[in-house]
């Protein structure tokens, strides 16, 4: 998961969510006629001796569901090497009786539980993690807690994901929408959302997922409704480079992009949508008496707008070409030997777009009447999560975690705390059935 941006007390009525007034939406969100009965219906399903059932697998089947945790953060799963984990995985859903499971060629797994027409609803969970495959994985258990990288960022979401899947088989819910269960690849770093892109861009999947409920990371105290948006570039600029002394007078590559940061670094930005921009790494050069050949720096633009990403998008390519041109005239008025000039390159590293979901969408609904029926207080959330592919496709989507507690993500002392975890199931089931529809 990647860095929450921004989190907002965010409990109205009943239970139901809207986003702060100090955010894009400022006004509450509006009771639509669908609510009472999304109400009424969390409360029947909760009730039903099924779902009960379902309830009880999860406290009794918890050593699984830990066990499950530890297997999978045990095979190694970089971006771009999760194939070991995607063959586990594709493992256990064949044994939890899944059908049509499968791989598609960039190594997400799919599992199945079909209902009586094509639409469905997704529950999905990243399987990669940051860490590079050299990396030690020492995951170990000490009571109620697990340790170890990945343990949590995506353990805890892999192993909700299967007990969900295990309590519909255990409790022999069927369902009305069919349940895609996914386990996607690129989430994490420079994956840059592909797994979940790729998803999207699978007719199959695209055409039938009515709503996707994503489980990243620990806990039940969020709701990532606002996908955050973010654009990363890479400015290499090259030159003849030199000898400091006696080619003195030669364009340099370091100024041409100190001139480019310090134009595109006064680009106003606005506080609501909330935007923003960071140089964040500098390179180049050969020794403190040349002129470089070529220097180079990375750019993260982010905001929960497109609009105002593809804005200082454009700042940010208008200000490095000022800054080459600036550059090149300087080293014109210089008697050089022959005439020479930097010239840039622009490289997008990174791409996720931004999206929300609207006020009045089904999905904040019932995850509202969920929280409410269970006695749980979250807050919704904007974040960079593999919601951002349905989202700023227009689809309902939203992210939960797995349950239980966590912490120490993206690092080695990354931990997972079981104590409650039932609770964060309860949820997603609840938010999952009542989406899927079960028949009285
Ligand atoms: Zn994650």
């Amino acid at each position: 998961m990647a860095a929450r941006l921004r989190s907002v007390p965010a409990r109205s009525s009943r239970g139901r969510y809207k986003i702060s007034a100090s955010m894009e939406l400022t006004s509450p969100i509006e009771m639509s006629d669908s609510y009472p009965p999304v109400v009424e219906e969390v409360a029947r399903l909760a009730g039903s001796p099924e779902v009960r059932a379902a309830f009880d697998w999860f406290r009794s089947q918890e050593a699984q569901l830990t066990q499950w945790q530890m297997e999978a953060a045990r095979i190694a799963a970089p971006p771009f090497g999760e194939a070991a984990r995607s063959a586990w995985l594709a493992e256990r859903f064949r044994e939890l009786g899944l059908r049509d499971v499968q791989a598609d060629e960039v190594g997400n797994v799919f599992g199945v539980r079909p209902g009586s027409g094509i639409r469905s609803v997704a529950l999905s969970a990243h399987i990669d993690t940051v860490f590079p495959a050299t990396t030690p994985l020492n995951i170990r258990q000490q009571g109620s807690r697990l340790y170890g990288p990945g343990v949590a960022d995506n353990g805890a979401g892999i192993a909700a994901m299967l007990a969900v899947a295990g309590a519909i088989r255990a409790a022999r819910i069927s369902h009305t929408l069919a349940v895609v269960f996914i386990g996607n690849v690129g989430e994490e770093g420079e994956g840059d959302l592909r797994g979940m892109r790729h998803v999207f861009a699978t007719p199959r999947w695209r055409d039938s997922i009515a709503y996707s409920v994503i489980v990243d990371g620990a806990g039940a105290d969020t709701v990532v409704a606002e996908a955050l948006g973010s654009r990363r570039f890479e400015v290499i600029v090259r030159g003849p480079g030199g000898h400091s002394w006696s080619d003195f007078g030669a364009p340099n590559p370091i100024i041409a992009l100190a001139r480019a940061i310090q134009a595109f670094s006064q680009t106003p930005v606005p506080s609501s949508p909330k935007t923003t921009f960071n140089v964040g790494v500098i390179r180049g050069g050969t020794s403190v008496n040349s002129i470089p050949e070529s220097a180079s720096m990375r750019v993260d633009l982010r905001s929960s707008s497109m609009a105002e990403i593809d804005r200082l998008e454009r700042a940010l390519r208008d200000a490095v070409d000022r800054a080459i041109e600036a550059e090149n005239r300087a080293a014109a008025g210089h008697r050089t030997r022959k005439p020479q000039a930097v010239q840039p390159e622009v490289v997008m590293i990174g791409n996720r777009p931004a999206g929300e979901l609207a006020p009045d969408a089904r999905l904040l609904q019932v995850i509202g009447a969920v929280d409410a029926q269970l006695g749980n207080t979250a807050q919704v959330q904007r974040a960079s999560t593999d919601a951002n592919i349905p989202l700023s496709l227009g689809r309902e989507a939203i992210a939960l975690g797995g349950g239980g507690s966590g912490g120490g993500a993206h690092t080695l002392q990354e931990w997972f705390d079981t104590s409650g975890r039932s609770l964060g199931l309860r949820r997603i089931l609840l938010t999952m059935l009542t989406l899927a529809g079960v028949a009285e």
